[in-house]
């Protein structure tokens, strides 16, 4: 069985390797330049830095498995991170019993572990899909590909309507506004924030996350280096702002948080457009075609986060060995 596999993230991922494991022949299509999607570590600061996921939980039996494995080979570390929390003007310590992990040396580090790059076509936007007999894709280059019996969209909601133009039951099906926008910052600091905090969920403010990347494992630096989220809300306002606002706006809101002086060395913006599942929505599973051999995944099948989108993609993989 021959299987196209469109979006390379976690779900894509997991999938892809499920069904290599089972026999499968896997080619996966990615519009980015790597594969992991959010949770792909940004080159910045002479380094990487984890502008998209920061750290994911590992809650159900099969993919707390999954991690174990992970963390024997040394792609993943448990971060034990100072949690604090900033309310109402006031930064207190925040600390709990979850076990945190993040991939090492970079976020995307055990899902891309052990790929061959052949199975790989990537800076491939798929921008059409046609069915006769088997599934033929078409990207933005004008490049097509074919002859495989079965496909994968592995993609966020907006995305997979985008291309599901032939299916309007598997269309309707997907929550077209169930992703949030995220403003992420990373600054490289020219003198360390004097504060134990490594971690901050932050209530009431424009961000909603700060973190000193270079606590997590794997990740020492000479300099400090922390990553900052806005709000969806905030996200959603801001969308057009240019880098150098929201930088200043990053540096502000560190200042306030620290009651001290920020001093910067260097800085990089990423807007994620598709990055948080609004937890209001209800999750609609993995949604399965029943006219074609088409399967959908992705951390919104099953309410986000990383550990749901490698589950959405086992699932993915289980659904597409039965059609
Ligand atoms: P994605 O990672 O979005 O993968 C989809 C892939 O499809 C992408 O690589 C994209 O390039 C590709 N693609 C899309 N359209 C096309 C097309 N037409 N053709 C080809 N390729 C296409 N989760 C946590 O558990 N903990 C956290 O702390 C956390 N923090 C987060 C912070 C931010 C800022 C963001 C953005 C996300 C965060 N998440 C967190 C969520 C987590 O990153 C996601 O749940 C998970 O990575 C989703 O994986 P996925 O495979 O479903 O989707
Ligand atoms: P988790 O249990 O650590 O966090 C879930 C949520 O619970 C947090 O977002 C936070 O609001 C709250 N929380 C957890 N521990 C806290 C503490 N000690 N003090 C104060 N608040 C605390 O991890 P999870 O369930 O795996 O969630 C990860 C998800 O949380 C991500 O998908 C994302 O949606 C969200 N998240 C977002 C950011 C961000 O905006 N960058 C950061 C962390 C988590």
């Amino acid at each position: 069985m021959r299987v196209a596999i469109v979006g390379a993230g976690v779900a894509g991922l997991s999938c892809g390797q499920a069904l290599l494991a089972a026999g499968a022949e896997v080619h996966w299509f990615d519009k980015s330049r790597a594969a992991a999607g959010r949770t792909s570590a940004k080159r910045a600061f002479d380094g990487h830095v984890d502008l998209g996921a920061q750290y994911f939980t590992a809650r159900q039996p099969e993919f707390r498995q999954q991690v174990e494995l992970w963390q024997q080979l040394g792609l993943v570390a448990r971060w034990r991170a100072n949690l604090y929390r900033y309310q109402q003007g006031q930064l207190l310590a925040s600390p709990d019993d979850q076990v945190r992990y993040v991939g090492v040396p970079a976020m995307h580090s055990p899902w891309r572990h052990g790929l061959d790059s052949n199975n790989f076509t990537l800076n491939s936007r798929i921008t059409g899909l046609e069915y006769q007999q088997g599934w033929q894709l078409h990207d933005e280059q004008g490049q097509s590909f074919q002859g495989f019996d079965a496909l994968v969209l592995a993609v966020p909601p907006v995305q997979a309507i985008q291309l599901l133009a032939h299916d309007d039951e598997l269309r309707q099906q997907v929550p077209d506004s169930m992703l949030q926008p995220c403003q992420a910052i990373a600054v490289k600091l020219a003198e360390p924030v004097r504060h134990e905090a490594t971690a901050v969920f932050v209530k009431g403010r424009p961000l909603g996350w700060v973190a000193r990347d270079d606590s997590k494992p794997g990740r020492q630096t000479a300099f400090q280096q922390w990553v900052l989220h806005c709000t969806p809300e905030f996200s959603q306002q801001q969308l057009t702002s240019p880098s150098h606002e929201l930088v200043a706006l990053a540096i502000a809101e560190l200042e306030l948080l620290f009651q001290q002086e920020i001093k910067l060395l260097d800085s990089v913006h990423h807007r994620w457009l598709y990055a948080i599942v609004d937890a209001g929505q209800a999750a609609p599973g993995v949604l399965i075609s029943r006219r074609l051999p088409l399967v959908l995944a992705g951390d919104w099948c099953l309410g986000g986060r990383v550990e749901n989108a490698w589950l959405a993609g086992r699932q993915a993989a289980k659904a597409v060995l039965h059609v």
